[in-house]
């Protein structure tokens, strides 16, 4: 009998480094890049959790490159000279075919980015992890997902995952109209895109105006460090959420953004 998950747990897992081809490269939006990456390295990937992620593996130079095939993930830097890593979710992987998505923001300069912008069928890259998964199981009334473009995947993952009966409530910012993707579900959805257009804190006034949905609630925020933190301010003083129901993340840091 399978067993039925009722509590968030944390699951832990060795972390693995892996050589990945670059199978298609597929632009999902203007600003959303999907690459599928691919090959027999692929064998044994496991991503349990919605919101899970994996170390991308930008070497910078020759050196780097080369230590990448003995490189021991999370080993630091005495293990030789470290690429620069970035996390990014695994959208989506299919062990039978051996095929792993990864969503990609083009945000412009910046290793993961950039590598994004030029990567062709071909290329390679490693990866390493998930080292870890949070899992939230399926047992909440209602969900409250929010995020700028890099929340996409883990909330299209999450949204994927959610039964008919149960709804929620997605906030996405994005840059404009062209960046709006659909997102399937069998629950019933309300998503509101906020559109940036130059603006700032669009997404911080959305998060205050909303009727939160009633029942038991889980919430999810990851969009820059410093929003993401003043949108967990919002979801606790002003809409009196459990806190131990709320998950927010910095999922990228604007390089002028001190900390408060
Ligand atoms: C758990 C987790 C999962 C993530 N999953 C994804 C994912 O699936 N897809 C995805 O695209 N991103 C995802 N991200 C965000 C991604 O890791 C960051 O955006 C990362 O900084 C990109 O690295 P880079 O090398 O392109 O730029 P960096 O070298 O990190 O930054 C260079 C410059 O770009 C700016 N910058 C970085 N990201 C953005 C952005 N999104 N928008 C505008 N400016 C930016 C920085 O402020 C900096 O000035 C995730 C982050 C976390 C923590």
């Amino acid at each position: 009998m399978t067993e039925v998950i009722t509590t968030i747990t944390r699951v832990m897992h060795d972390i693995k480094r892996r050589r990945l081809e670059v199978l298609r490269v597929v632009d999902l939006t203007p600003r959303m890049r999907r690459i599928t990456l691919g090959g027999p390295e692929l064998a044994g990937f496991v991503s349990l959790g919605t919101d899970d992620h994996v170390k991308l593996l930008f070497p910078q130079n020759a050196e780097q490159a080369a230590a990448l095939e003995t490189l021991v993930p999370g080993a630091g830097k005495d293990n030789g000279p470290q690429p620069e890593m970035r996390d990014y979710t695994p959208r989506r992987y299919d062990l039978n075919t051996l095929e792993l998505d990864i969503d990609f923001v083009l945000h412009g300069d910046g290793p993961a980015s950039t590598w994004a912008e030029q990567a062709k069928p071909g290329q390679f890259l490693h990866i390493a992890g998930p080292r870890g998964s949070m899992i939230v199981p399926d047992i909440f009334d209602s969900y409250l997902l929010i995020g700028d473009e890099t929340a996409l995947p883990a909330i299209a993952r999450r949204l994927e995952g959610l039964a008919a009966n149960r709804r929620a409530l997605v906030i996405v910012e994005v840059e404009n109209g062209k960046e709006q993707q659909v997102l399937h579900s069998a629950a019933q959805v309300n998503v509101i895109w906020v559109l940036r257009e130059g603006g700032k804190d669009n997404l911080l006034a959305t998060a205050r105006q909303i009727q939160v949905p009633t029942g038991s609630l889980y919430a999810w925020v990851a969009t820059e460090s410093k929003v993401s933190r003043r949108i967990r301010r919002v979801l606790l003083d002003e809409h009196g959420l459990d806190e131990q129901f709320v998950k927010a993340v910095g999922y990228w840091k604007l390089a002028d953004s001190g900390e408060e």
